[in-house]
């Protein structure tokens, strides 16, 4: 990304550019997007060994960039950047960048990498947070609370803020008092804390916000919130039901990975996600590596404009999102309807055939779960893992099993086991659809 105008880049300078660009046309987001990717494309080319030569499909002999190449850049796997770690470092930084990080991702295939990112694209993303703050008419004056791993010897004392929230105060107005707790103290301590200090915003991984919407949701207690912005996973219509239910708060979901920094936002005015054009050139594309349709699911192919250090072009981000034509809200930012599961394992057919299963949350009901995960163990089983919201009843599991060979189109022999909680990933992370049979994971 272009630090040039050294400026603008800082979180609140950021901050301002983003809330005059969602005013742009549509169009101006094209011309916007080329010169962004330009200056991280010779960037890449000449300080990035791994790219010495990767991109040069894209290069004219003169050196002049031709966009109709752009899909022949190969697309960059995680194995890819786990394999060439060093080889994918920066040696070297344009100007205003500033420091580096490294940390390390377990994704959604279980296989660790090392990403190194700037100071830049956290700040970046913290000006993006703030712009669906903005956009969600959030009060940055109430009190925040952020539900986090903490470690023990770095938790702060009970009742003290760790700091303020929001971008820096325009008019001397006050910020609120941003908390922190961890998220594995029980959910009553955490709650007493979130009323004593009037708490009106939660800032969490979304495992941890549903899991104590739907504990609150099954007793007298509630909590009124304003809104809950998750990450981590995507909040479908029941999550949301949930949370309206428990705290009366709306959810505002975001999409985001290390490798490639906050993507989009959810809409205030419907349950799309608006696309961060400004600081990544996001791709959904089939099987074949052609560009999705709007309303035709695919994979996701992300070119973050802001991690010099570890340029991630044409990245594999391992998710499946739909693009969505229009937004209510009329935003000339790209549109995503749906980010599916964030983690979403494929599933096999009986003849080998990879397929994307989809079961609505609705179903919860006829099966009595409260939450659930389906795991295809083998090439005729689906394991139905779920949190029973009462005793455990054979007719329901008979009746949703004829139900999910419906929905999947495959007479699999369906098998039901019932857990006090579904299990995570080491990160943390919630997994509707686990493939966990012999053989490679299917591909899209
Ligand atoms: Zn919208």
């Amino acid at each position: 990304m272009g630090s040039e105008g050294a400026g603008i880049a800082t979180p609140s300078g950021i901050f301002e550019f983003l809330m005059e660009s969602q005013r742009w046309k549509r169009e101006g987001f094209v011309s916007f997007q080329r010169s962004q990717l330009e200056q991280l494309l010779r960037h890449a080319r000449n300080h990035v060994p791994f790219y010495q030569t990767r991109l040069d499909c894209l290069f004219d002999r003169f050196g002049n960039i031709d966009w109709e190449k752009w899909r022949e850049v190969p697309i960059l796997t995680r194995a890819e950047v786990a394999a060439h770690h060093e080889a994918l470092q920066a040696r070297e930084l344009p100007p205003g960048h500033g420091k580096t990080k490294v940390m390390t991702t377990s994704g959604s295939t279980g296989l660790p990498i090392s990403v190194r990112f700037t100071r830049l694209l956290t700040d970046a993303g913290q000006a993006a947070d703030w712009r669906a703050q903005a956009n969600w008419k959030m009060d940055w004056s109430k009190p925040l609370f952020y539900w986090e791993r903490v470690p023990q010897d770095r938790a702060p004392p009970p009742d003290k803020p760790i700091g303020q929230w929001g971008p820096p105060a325009r008019n001397g107005e006050t910020r609120g008092a941003a908390h922190i707790a961890d998220s594995e103290i029980a959910l009553a301590s955490r709650m007493q804390w979130m009323r004593a200090v009037g708490a009106r915003y939660l800032f969490s991984q979304g495992n941890f916000a549903m899991a104590a919407a739907l504990a609150l949701s099954g007793s007298n207690d509630h909590y009124p919130l304003h809104v809950i912005q998750i990450h981590g996973i995507s909040a479908d219509e029941s999550f949301r039901a949930l949370a309206r239910k428990a705290f009366g708060a709306s959810i505002m979901a975001m999409y985001s990975s290390k490798e490639a920094g906050r993507m989009a936002h959810q809409c205030p005015a419907c349950s799309n996600y608006h696309v961060n054009a400004e600081m990544v050139h996001l791709e959904i594309l089939d099987d074949r590596n052609e560009p999705c349709p709007p309303g035709v699911p695919g994979r996701v192919v992300v070119t973050s404009f802001f991690n010099a250090a570890q340029p991630f072009i044409r990245y594999e981000q391992g998710d499946i999102a739909t693009w969505e034509k229009d937004c209510v809200c009329g935003t000339p930012l790209p549109v995503l309807r749906s980010i599916d599961g964030r983690i979403y394992h494929l599933f096999r057919r009986r003849d080998g055939t990879a397929y994307a299963p989809q079961v609505m949350d609705e179903f919860r009901a006829v099966l009595g779960a409260t939450l659930w995960q389906f795991v295809q163990t083998s090439a005729d089983e689906i394991l139905v893992r779920y949190m029973p919201a009462q005793a455990r009843d054979p007719e329901r599991e008979t009746a949703f099993a004829r139900l999910l060979k419906d929905i999947l189109r495959e007479d699999y022999s369906i098998r039901f086991e019932t857990v006090s909680a579904v299990p995570l990933t080491a990160g943390g992370k919630y997994i509707k659809y686990l493939y966990a049979a012999d053989g490679p994971r299917p591909a899209a």
